[in-house]
Parts: C-alpha cells; sequence; structure tokens
C-alpha cells in the first residue's frame, strides 16, 4: 500500500487574505520554494464554499498558466511543490491532497508510522501512496468535533517530522511537529497571514517575516483573526541542522539566523581548522558559495568563478539513476579552462553524499589542466540516511558511511580533502546542540525509527 514512498522533501504555503489574489500569491511562492520540490507542484484555493485544486507534474511555470490560476478564486489558499526521489512519480502523490470535499493539506516531512495509522482507520480507499494522505485522513477521521480538536487528537499518534498547512472551506491552519524538524514560518501581508517552509518566499511575494511555527505549535487563521495553540509540554527541540546546510535557499532565515550568514561562517569556521595554500578559492554553485566566500574571506586566499553553472538543469540528486546523475554533472557545470590551467584550487561545497559530483568535478578540473584540487567540505561526513524528511535514505550509498576521509580522497581524486567539524558546524548556524537533528552526521535520531520503515526504505531503494 503505502510502501511505495513514505517521504516527502517538500516546499509548503499558506495564505488567509481575502480581497487579494490568494491563487497568484501561492504561485510566486511556489517559484521561491521551488528548490524545495521539483518533481510537482499544487494550489488549492477555497471560496468559503468549495475548495479548488489545481496540480501536476514538473515545475511550477510548467504546471500552472495566468488563465488556469484565473480559476482558482477564493480567499484561501495552500500550495505545494514535491520532492521525491525514489517511489513513484505520479501527479496522484503531488499535493496539495483534498480529503472529502472540505479539508486539503500539504505537508513537508515524513511521518514514519503512517502505515500504522493507516491501519487503525476505518477502510479508506488511498488515492496516493503518500503519508500525507493518511495524515490527513487520521484529522478527517477524528471523532472530535471542530478541526482544532481533530488535529490536536492525533497529532500525539503521528511519529516524524511535520510541517502542515491545513485549508478547510473557511480557515488555514498550519501546525509542526513537536520536535520541530522541519522549517515553517508565519509572516504577514498587507494585514493578511501567510505561512511558508522557508521565508525567502514571503520576501518574493512582499510579506513581512514575523516568525517561526513553534515545535509542536498548532495556528489557525480565520476571519476572527490569528489564533495559536502552543504545545502544552516537552520543550525538547531537534531542528534539522542539513537545512542549514544544504537544503534551504541562502536568503531563508531558519531560527534567527540567515542562511547565508551560517554558510559563510562555516566556510570560516573550516578556513581555520583545515588551511591549505592555493592560488584561488572555487565554489560549485551555487549550494558552496556562501560557504567559499567565508572560507577565502578568513584565509585571504581570494575567490573566483572556475566553474559556470547551466541554471536550467535542476538539483542532480533528482534523476533517479546513477548513470543519468553522472552525466548531470558535466550538463550542469562547464569549467573556464583558462582560468582552471595551471592553478592550484581549493574548492568549497556544502557536503559529499554519494561522492559523485564531487568526482566527476575534479576528473573534468584536472582535464583542464588544474596543478591541484583541494577539497574543503562544509558540513562532517554524512554517514547515516535521513527518515525525516531528506533524500539520502540508504547508507550503503552514502560514501561516508563506509569510507575514511583518506579513502574517500583517494576515490574522488583530490589532492587533499577535509570536511568541517560538527563543532564547527553548530557554531557556524548559532544554534544550541541539543535543539538540533544531526543524525545523519552521528547516528543519533531525535526518535525511534521502527526497523520495519527502515526496512521499507532500504528495499524501495534498491528496487
Ligand atoms: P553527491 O556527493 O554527488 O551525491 O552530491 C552531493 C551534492 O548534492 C552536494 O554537494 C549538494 O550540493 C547536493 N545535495 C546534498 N544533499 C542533497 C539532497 N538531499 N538532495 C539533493 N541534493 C543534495
Amino acid at each position: 500500500m503505502i510502501k511505495d514512498c513514505l517521504k516527502d522533501h517538500c516546499g509548503v504555503f499558506g495564505i488567509y487574505a481575502p480581497g487579494e489574489d490568494v491563487a497568484k500569491l501561492a504561485y510566486f511562492a511556489l517559484f521561491s520554494l521551488q528548490h524545495r520540490g521539483q518533481e510537482g507542484a499544487g494550489i488549492a484555493v477555497s471560496n468559503g464554499k468549495k475548495i479548488n485544486l489545481i496540480k501536476n507534474l514538473g515545475l511550477v511555470p510548467s504546471v500552472f498558466t495566468e488563465s488556469s490560476l484565473k480559476k482558482l478564486k477564493g480567499h484561501i489558499a495552500i500550495a505545494h511543490n514535491r520532492y521525491s526521489t525514489t517511489g513513484s512519480n505520479t501527479i496522484n502523490n503531488v499535493g496539495p491532497f483534498i480529503i472529502e470535499n472540505y479539508l486539503a493539506i500539504s505537508h513537508n516531512g515524513n511521518v514514519i508510522n503512517a502505515d500504522q495509522i493507516f491501519k487503525t482507520l476505518p477502510p479508506i480507499k488511498l488515492l496516493s501512496t503518500t503519508d500525507t494522505e493518511i495524515i490527513a485522513w487520521a484529522i478527517a477521521k477524528s471523532n472530535k468535533k471542530n478541526i482544532i480538536d481533530k488535529i490536536k487528537s492525533v497529532m500525539p499518534k503521528f511519529n516524524g517530522a511535520y510541517s502542515i498547512v491545513l485549508m478547510t472551506k473557511d480557515s488555514l491552519i498550519a501546525f509542526r511537529d513537536p520536535l520541530g524538524i522541519r522549517p515553517l514560518s508565519v509572516g504577514k501581508i498587507n494585514g493578511h497571514f501567510v505561512f511558508a517552509s522557508e521565508t525567502c518566499a514571503f520576501d518574493t511575494i512582499g510579506a513581512k517575516y514575523l516568525r517561526d511555527v513553534d515545535p509542536g505549535e498548532i495556528i489557525k487563521i480565520d476571519n476572527s483573526g490569528l489564533k495559536s495553540y502552543p504545545r502544552k509540554s516537552s520543550s525538547k527541540k531537534s531542528f534539522c541542522l542539513f537545512e542549514y546546510v544544504y537544503l534551504a535557499r541562502p536568503d531563508s532565515i531558519l531560527n534567527s539566523e540567515l542562511v547565508h550568514q551560517v554558510r559563510q561562517r562555516s566556510g570560516e569556521i573550516l578556513s581555520y581548522e583545515a588551511p591549505v595554500s592555493a592560488d584561488f578559492i572555487m565554489a560549485i554553485p551555487d549550494s558552496g558559495t556562501s560557504a567559499a566566500i567565508g572560507y577565502s574571506k578568513a584565509s585571504g586566499i581570494p575567490f573566483a568563478e572556475g566553474l559556470i553553472k547551466n541554471r536550467y538543469i535542476g538539483r542532480t540528486f533528482i534523476a533517479p539513476s546513477q548513470r543519468i546523475r553522472e552525466m548531470g554533472v558535466k550538463i550542469k557545470f562547464n569549467p573556464m579552462k583558462s582560468i582552471v590551467r595551471g592553478k592550484r584550487i581549493i574548492i568549497v561545497d556544502d557536503s559529499i553524499v554519494r561522492g559523485t559530483t564531487i568526482k566527476k568535478i575534479i576528473q573534468i578540473l584536472k582535464s583542464c589542466g588544474a596543478k591541484k584540487v583541494h577539497i574543503r567540505v562544509c558540513s562532517p561526513p554524512i554517514k547515516y540516511p535521513c527518515y525525516l524528511g531528506v533524500d539520502t535514505p540508504n547508507r550503503k550509498e552514502l560514501i561516508a558511511s563506509s569510507l575514511t576521509v583518506e579513502k574517500i580522497k583517494k576515490y574522488i581524486k583530490a589532492d587533499s580533502l577535509a570536511y568541517l567539524s560538527l563543532d564547527g558546524l553548530i557554531k557556524a548556524a548559532r544554534q544550541k546542540e541539543n535543539s538540533l537533528c544531526t543524525a545523519c552526521f552521528t547516528g543519533h535520531y531525535p526518535l525511534k525509527i521502527n526497523d520495519n520503515f527502515k526496512k521499507t526504505i532500504l528495499e524501495k531503494n534498491e528496487q
């Protein structure tokens, strides 16, 4: 049943704004959240009586047209960019989902016990293979009367990461798992409230960032304004540290820190931890750029552009097979030969996952005559899979899970390789260590991941 795909790493958006063109605002917000999901996109709009939906596979501009957006009339909207590299890439798995004509939902995260929750529900025919649809049904089937009590009654049953925007015909609701694993923020536009996975969406539509939705908090917006239902107990928080490293856009603010500055600081710290002399520093654009600027600033070695990125290509990770992924690197990055020839280069990148990208880039640079290529990675080695919404599911595929740094250096054929320490990264993020999920680096998961779920993910990735 839901074996096919239990995971989403997505971008979500919600707006309650009578008198505004909410569909268009949602459309532009989705544009700025495109990096969080490129498989499909959808917008659902309520006019108080009916919820209408447009969704499809593909990038945001290919899913909606000026005239299709005009059909989405109303004052509340929720929207979704879907990302999932495994599982079926079908329109049925693209959000938002509408349940029983009165409830629409968009979700970023991964509820790992959705399978078990589904078994406790009355017989339901699922239309997708996502945990999101099960979350929605669990809420819809709660015997509580109002929507807030329904959500409150089922939240303790959900195990995992969830940043959710949900819409009834006359209200917009946002809530976040008690550990606050994935981001979700609230903003204001012309006196109306908006929610988004990342604050860059607020900047795009001209909304002001107010604050983050607190872990475990439920916020409801309706014609009487905003009402918050904070979580009652437990102050433990476990925000995904990898959001700072790679997932979020540099111009977003996560837990009061601008991601670009976090990355810049991580580059600075890495330059102290692992200095090396070179003629210039390069980034792998765009994810490594902020960190490379930091490394350059702290080391005094000039920053230069040596690789030009074709920005019309999506994230290489999205491609399902290793062969296509390898080709993707070449399609995506073109070196400028006269700049790299004969030079000692430091490449600063955000992370190494499988090692495909960096190996290929070193090969390309060396074939252009680069004298030395030193690799500096602004995160610790990724050794453990993420079960909470990021596509690093299979341990066997993570190069650092089986190889030492020295062996990785040899495999990727770098002249030297160094990773940022976990302490260094946490310092750069300016967060308390016990408020972060560091599982991909340490294997310490903030909640129990049951073996069945691990097996499902593993089987999925071996298909
Ligand atoms: P690779 O080592 O070839 O598997 O790819 C590593 C690069 O992919 C990193 O430098 C990031 O820029 C990017 N990356 C890291 N994590 C993810 C992810 N979960 N989804 C997509 N791209 C990622």
